[in-house]
C-alpha cells in the first residue's frame, strides 16, 4: 500500500484534478489518496468563520456566495457529461447551503471547525465524482469515520488504526481509496482538524496506521529546498534528507511539511517522498533513515516568536530555579522552543502566545521579566552540524550586522538555531544561502 497526498495547488482547478486522476492510475499499486481542499478555499473559510464569529452575517454570506460561484465554475469545467455536471452541482449546493445556515445559528469554536472542514469535504466529493465519470474504480472513505485526536489534541493512534482497517476491509475488492486530509474528530466525536497544513500529517498518520510502503507528499514544488523559496530567489531541491533533518526543518518553519508530519513515518520506518505534481518526473526529495553525512543541508525560519528573559539574583548558585520557571510553562501548556541561560538570567522563546499575559504574571514572582515580540528563529539543519565548528563560524559570519538575540547550539546534533528580530529575516536567509550553498570554497 502507498499513500499519496495531494496539496491545495495540486487539486486547485479542474485541470489539476484531472492530472491527479492520471497520476494515481499510472500503475496498479493499491493506494490511499489523501486530498487537501482546493487552494485558497481554507483561507476563505477562515474569513467566513471570522465574520460569523463577529456576527457580521452579511459579510459572511457575501463571501459564501463568491466561493459558491468559484465552485460552480469548477464543476462546469470538471465534468464532461450533463448528468455528472448536475450531480456535481447538487454536491456543492448542499455544502454551500450548509455554510449559509450559520447565519441563523449560534457560532462557537465547534462551528468554526465545521466550516473549515467543508474545503476537504468538497474537494474529495468532487474528485470521487470525477473518478466515477472517468470509469475508474475507487472508493471514498470519510476521514471523519477514522481520524481522531484525544483530549490532549494528539492523534489517537489505536482508534485510527482500528477504524481505518475496518473501513478498508469493508471494500475488499477496491485498491484505490480516496480520503480527506486535515479533518478529524475530537475526543468527544465533534468535527475538528489537525491545524493548518494538516493534510500532510493526515497522510503520515494514515501511512503509519496501515504500515504503508511509502508516503508520497505531492505539492507545487520539486521537493524540499535548501531555503525558503518565498524569501530567497535561488534555492535548490535536496535529493535526500534524514527523518531527523526533515523533522527539524518542518518544525522550524519549512512550510512544505506540517511540523508533525515526520514523527509517525519515522516511528513506523516508512520513507516519505516529496514530489511535484506539476513535474512528476522530477526526482523530488526522499526522507528516510539514510544519512548523507552533509553537515549543512538547509535553512528554515519560524515566524511569530516571542522571547522572554527572566532575571533573578536568586538564580545565582541556586538549584530548583529553572524547574519553577518550566513549571509555569507546563501549567499553561505552552511549549518552549529555545532556551539559553547565564549566571543570573534565563532566556527562552515561545510561539504560542495564547496565555502570554498569564505566563508573564506568574513569572514575575521569580524575577524581573523582559519580553521581545516579533522575533524569528532561523534554523540551520544538517546531520552532525553541532560538531562542525567551521559551520558555526560561517553561519555567524553570514549574520554579521544582524542583531542576534539568542543562539542555541549543541542542544540537537542536527540543528543550530538563532533568534533575530523579524525585520532581519529576509536578509539573514539570503545571506546564509549565499554563504552556505552558493559560495565556492
Ligand atoms: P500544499 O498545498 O501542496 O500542501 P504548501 O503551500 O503547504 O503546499 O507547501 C508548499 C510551499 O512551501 C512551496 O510552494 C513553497 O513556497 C513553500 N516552502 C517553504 N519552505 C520550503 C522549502 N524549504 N522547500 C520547498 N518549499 C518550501
Ligand atoms: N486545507 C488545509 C489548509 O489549508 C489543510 C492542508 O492544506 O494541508 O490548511
Ligand atoms: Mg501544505
Amino acid at each position: 500500500m502507498i499513500i499519496q497526498k495531494f496539496g491545495g495547488t495540486s487539486v486547485g482547478s479542474s485541470v489539476r484534478m484531472k492530472q491527479v486522476a492520471e497520476l494515481i492510475t499510472s500503475d496498479k499499486k493499491p493506494r490511499i489518496v489523501v486530498l487537501s481542499a482546493m487552494s485558497g478555499t481554507t483561507n476563505k473559510l477562515v474569513e467566513i468563520s471570522d465574520h460569523y464569529s463577529r456576527k457580521e452575517n452579511e459579510k459572511a454570506l457575501a463571501l459564501v456566495e463568491a466561493l459558491h460561484q468559484v465552485y460552480k465554475n469548477v464543476v462546469g469545467a470538471l465534468f464532461a457529461s450533463v448528468t455528472y455536471q448536475q450531480e456535481g452541482m447538487e454536491v456543492i449546493d448542499s455544502h454551500f447551503e450548509y455554510l449559509r445556515s450559520f447565519a441563523m445559528d449560534m457560532f462557537t469554536a465547534n462551528e468554526v471547525k465545521c466550516v473549515l472542514a467543508q474545503g476537504e469535504l468538497l474537494s474529495s466529493a468532487l474528485f470521487d465524482l470525477l473518478l466515477r465519470e472517468m470509469g475508474i474504480a475507487a472508493c471514498l472513505i470519510p476521514a471523519l469515520n477514522f481520524m481522531r485526536i484525544d483530549r490532549e489534541g494528539e492523534p489517537d493512534h489505536f482508534y485510527i488504526r482500528q477504524n481505518l482497517e475496518r473501513e478498508l476491509a469493508s471494500h475488499p475488492d477496491v485498491h484505490l481509496f480516496i480520503t480527506q486530509g486535515f479533518i478529524c474528530r475530537d475526543a468527544f466525536g465533534e468535527i475538528d482538524n489537525l491545524k493548518r497544513g494538516g493534510s500532510d500529517y493526515s497522510a503520515s498518520l494514515i501511512g503509519a496506521a496501515v504500515n504503508a510502503d511509502e508516503i508520497q507528499i505531492w505539492t507545487d514544488i520539486d521537493g524540499f529546498h535548501d531555503n525558503d523559496p518565498r524569501e530567497v530567489p535561488e534555492t535548490h531541491a535536496i535529493a535526500q534528507l534524514s527523518f531527523e533533518e526533515a523533522a527539524e526543518l518542518a518544525y522550524f518553519g519549512a512550510k512544505i511539511l506540517h511540523p508533525a508530519t515526520i514523527q509517525p513515518a519515522k516511528t513506523a520506518h516508512i520513507k516519505v517522498v516529496v514530489k511535484n505534481t506539476m513535474d512528476p518526473l522530477a526526482p523530488g526529495t526522499m526522507i528516510s533513515e539514510l544519512a548523507t553525512g552533509d553537515s549543512v543541508k538547509a535553512v528554515a525560519a519560524k515566524d511569530g516568536i516571542t522571547a522572554i528573559r527572566i532575571k533573578s539574583g536568586r538564580m545565582l548558585l541556586a538549584y530548583g530555579f529553572l524547574s519553577k520557571v518550566f513549571e509555569v510553562f507546563e501549567i499553561y501548556k505552552t511549549p518552549i522552543d529555545m532556551i539559553t541561560t547565564s549566571e543570573i538570567s534565563v532566556s527562552l522563546t515561545i510561539d504560542d502566545k495564547t496565555n502570554l499575559e498569564k505566563l508573564l504574571g506568574e513569572l514575575e514572582h521569580y524575577g524581573s521579566v523582559e519580553v521581545d515580540t516579533d522575533q524569528v528563529i532561523i534554523c540551520v539543519v544538517g546531520e552532525g552540524i553541532s560538531s562542525d565548528t567551521l559551520a558555526i563560524v560561517r553561519i555567524m559570519g553570514a549574520l554579521e550586522g544582524i542583531p542576534v538575540r539568542m543562539v542555541s547550539y549543541g542542544g540537537s546534533q542536527n540543528n543550530i538555531s538563532i533568534l533575530i528580530p523579524s525585520a532581519f529575516k529576509k536578509t539573514a536567509l539570503n545571506s546564509l544561502s549565499r554563504e552556505l550553498f552558493r559560495k565556492q570554497s
